[in-house]
């Protein structure tokens, strides 16, 4: 396959096992462009992009940046917070805005479910979903499944454990999407309160207890509590989280193998992993940071083949 099978990136659910294997070779070219000493390609001179980011962000926005200005792209940004964004009123605002800008592709991070579809529904740019609410996050699940097929080979037959707020991430969906599509074998694991209702459905696993996750899994994605998305609680405090589905090295030593510790950030050092497993060498942590910029690329680069095409 040559071109990707969609012309927006708006959710992992929308994609093909082909789509993701052309993401990551096209990646790998663009990991080796990165760690040169001219890091930049002409390959979107003639291509506006607007990041639109109505939700706080600091890995994906710089790393969206980044990615667009190696491919030598015109880039705009605009950045609201989310306290001032109204549902339907603000989306209708951004239509106008993009129509009048006449860019080529619009990369948004926006707190409602759907919003980015929406948005593709009544623009011509090219749009990547670069997380609605608690709902899809797909450039962080295509950089999570690179860093486990560049630390473990491949994706396909390993066992990944997506622990603590699944609820609320829109990281666990877009992963349990990706991971399943290229047939690693998935279960989830938190507070009951934090599993979605019949999860299950998803073809997934779930296990409450960590220790038993930890030892059944190679790769554990440990992901934050959403506290900016409850409005009730839902476990008794922090400390008990942490006591039950927290990450420290004693646990880890205490396995019978070696696992991978992924994250994708902001982390809370302390609660869902200590320093110490954060800083060590069973942590990817910043090479998923690392691979965010070339995967980015990719994404960015294979849909705007498609606009020019
Ligand atoms: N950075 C990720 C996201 O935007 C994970 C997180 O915020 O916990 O969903």
């Amino acid at each position: 396959m040559s071109e990707l099978s969609v012309n927006h990136l708006l959710g992992i659910k929308y994609l093909c096992k082909e789509d993701l294997q052309l993401i990551f070779e096209t990646a790998d070219h663009f990991k080796e462009v990165i760690n040169r000493s001219i890091k930049k390609v002409p390959s979107l001179r003639d291509i506006t992009i607007a990041n639109l980011f109505f939700e706080n962000s600091t890995r994906t926005k710089l790393s969206f940046e980044l990615a667009e200005k190696r491919l030598s792209a015109d880039v705009v940004n605009f950045s609201a917070a989310s306290s001032s964004v109204k549902k339907g009123e603000t989306l209708i605002d951004t239509v106008n805005n993009i129509l009048s800008m006449k860019v080529d592709m619009v990369i948004m991070r926006h707190p409602n479910p759907g919003a980015s579809v929406f948005l593709s529904q009544h623009v011509d740019s090219a749009i990547i979903n670069a997380g609605d609410g608690a709902h899809e996050h797909p450039t962080q699940a295509l950089l999570d499944s690179y860093s486990i097929r560049e630390k473990l080979g491949e994706v396909a037959g390993k066992k990944i454990v997506i622990v603590g707020d699944i609820l609320h991430s829109r990281v666990a969906l877009s992963n349990i999407f990706a991971l399943k599509l290229q047939g690693a074998e998935v279960k989830v694991c938190g507070p009951k309160t934090l599993l979605p209702k019949h999860i299950e459905s998803l073809g997934i696993k779930v296990e409450t207890n960590l220790q038993k996750a930890l030892e059944w899994c190679d790769v554990a994605n440990m992901l934050r509590v959403q506290n900016e998305r409850m409005e009730i609680s839902y476990f008794p405090s922090t400390r008990e989280y942490v006591q039950q589905f927290g990450v420290n090295k004693k646990l880890l030593d205490s396995l019978s193998k070696e696992i991978v510790i992924m994250h994708p950030g902001p982390i809370n050092r302390g609660v869902e992993i200590t320093s110490d497993v954060a800083d060590s060498q069973h942590s990817i942590i910043l090479n998923q940071v690392e691979n965010g910029v070339a995967v980015r690329m990719a994404v960015i680069y294979l849909l705007a083949s498609k606009i020019k095409n």
